[in-house]
């Protein structure tokens, strides 16, 4: 048996990052993964998709800008814009990340990982021998998760692409359905619009697109989709899948027919309508847990009910925030709870989590929103402004808009909330996410001028919008 201070069952993000700070800190390691170390966020999710839309973004961008806008006269290169997707994926093999984890004295191991006991860990190689290791400190999960097929009569036989098959195509789809008007579903509705999808229609269940935003958000994204031709059909009840022959080379047209009695055909249906944590077959049930469902977690990451505290889950598996960013920060919190016995906790997770959708607009929300915040009984006072609304806009386009938006406890004279939406905005949120953590008194925050002429100037307008 094989012994090392702290095994990680998932080379995605979230492993990668708690091998990372382990290993700097000394701590042998050894990292299981069974498929590419990198994880989904590198080879079919954060970066193909995020590399599949800034072509069009650029485009957009350029169209906005006299003088630039006369230099775009044609189309996108398509070939080429999937070849720097490739590139950005690095063709789906990963010696880049095993040189990175070797370096650092990390020790890969490829095949699957099950616990099997109190800090032990079977791994079945590729060639199906089993090798077997021993954490002495502790074993952490980070095995992400996988897209689900909802039970739609007729959808898996018409067989619909994922979120994987989406953002690793090689070729553009004539008609593109999308099913989940969540984050994954609006951005590649978007990315394959643009990269030449002749029609594209997104259905949803709910009644407006990324509902975990404020209502203006999805609003505002809805009517940029009708404006540049993607159909968005919301509060749709889809019946059942269906896909005809052939009728030549590759596969025929697919069609969701909706309950009440509407049908939309395309030539690939992507499903986009949420993942579940790949919990299933790392034998979470040897130590007690439930199979299938998110592991558990305290504020470090340390598995609810497991006696001892040596299993942690990190990352989608423990279902808090399936983001990346949020992964790599509760592993930076585990390790250090493992290595150095710290008592920090992830309250970010709770309060502060920052997320963008890369759409064009871009929607870029942290910590609460008006609805949240009312439920959880803020003193709350809204303040907005238009994006558009101020010089540096102005000289970054024609014909900027969207929406920046601060929820404020008005009691604590804090910002517990904010939206902004807009080309580009993603880039702004990290003021927004410094001022929720910090608790920023808004009287202190009068100090933090912004440059002249950008965006940000924003900031001033919502503090006199308060009132300042
Ligand atoms: C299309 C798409 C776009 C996205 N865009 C963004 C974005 O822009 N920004 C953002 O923050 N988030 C984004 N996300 C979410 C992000 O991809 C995930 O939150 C992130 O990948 C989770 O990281 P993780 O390390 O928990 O898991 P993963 O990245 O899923 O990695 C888990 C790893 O564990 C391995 N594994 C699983 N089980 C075992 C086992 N038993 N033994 C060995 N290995 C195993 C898997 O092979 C995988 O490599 C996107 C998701 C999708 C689908």
């Amino acid at each position: 048996m094989e012994q090392f201070d702290v095994i990680v069952i998932g080379g995605g993000p979230a492993g990668e990052n708690i091998a990372g700070r382990c290993t700097d800190c000394g701590a042998s390691i050894a990292v299981v993964e069974s498929e590419l170390l990198g994880g989904e966020c590198s080879y079919w999710a954060c970066m193909p998709s995020k590399a599949l839309l800034r072509p069009g973004e650029v485009l957009a961008e350029a169209r906005r800008v006299p003088g630039a806008a006369a230099a775009v006269t044609g189309p996108l290169d398509v070939a080429a814009a999937l070849a720097w997707r490739d590139d950005i994926t690095s063709h789906w093999h990963d010696d880049g990340q095993v040189e990175w984890l070797e370096g650092a004295d990390g020790v890969l191991v490829r095949g699957h990982g099950r616990l099997v006991g109190e800090r032990r860990v079977d791994v079945t190689q590729p060639d199906g021998t089993v090798r077997e290791l021993e954490a002495t400190k502790a074993v952490v999960l980070a095995t992400g998760s996988s897209a689900v097929v909802p039970p739609i009569d007729g959808l898996r036989d018409v067989r619909p692409w994922d979120s994987r098959a989406i953002t690793s195509a090689q070729e553009v789809p004539g008609r593109l359905l999308v099913l989940g008007g969540g984050v994954v579903g609006v951005e590649m509705a978007q990315a394959w619009k643009r990269l030449g999808a002749r029609e594209v229609t997104v259905i949803d269940a709910g009644p407006r697109l990324v509902t975990q935003f404020e209502p203006f958000a999805s609003e505002e994204l809805s009517e940029a989709f009708e404006e540049e031709g993607i159909t968005v059909v919301l509060d749709a009840s889809v019946a059942r899948a269906s896909r005809d022959a052939a009728d030549g080379e590759g596969e025929g047209p697919v069609t969701l027919a909706l309950d009440d009695g509407r049908t939309f055909t395309g030539d690939e249906l992507l499903v986009a309508t949420g993942r579940r944590p790949n919990t299933t077959d790392v034998g979470i049930d040897a130590v007690g847990l439930e199979p299938g469902e998110p592991v558990e977690v305290d504020d470090q990451l340390r598995a609810a009910g497991v006696e001892g505290g040596w299993l942690y889950a990190i990352g989608d598996c423990n279902g808090r925030t399936l983001l990346t960013h949020m992964g790599k920060y509760q592993a930076r919190i585990a390790a250090d709870a493992i290595l150095h016995g710290s008592t920090v906790q992830a309250w970010a997770d709770h309060r502060a989590v920052p997320s963008v959708v890369f759409t064009d607009p871009q929607l870029a929300m942290v910590g609460l929103t008006e609805a949240k915040a009312r439920e959880q009984g803020v003193d709350v006072k809204v303040v907005s402004h238009g994006t558009g609304d101020v010089a540096g806009a102005s000289v970054r386009g024609k014909g900027i808009t969207g929406t920046c938006q601060l929820v404020i406890d008005d009691a604590r004279r804090v910002i517990v909330g904010a939206t902004f939406t807009g080309p580009g905005i993603g880039e702004m949120l990290h003021a927004a996410t410094i001022a929720v953590v910090g608790e920023v008194p808004l009287d202190t925050l009068w100090h933090a001028v912004p440059s002249f002429p950008t965006v940000s100037e924003v900031w001033l307008r919502l503090l006199e919008a308060y009132g300042l």
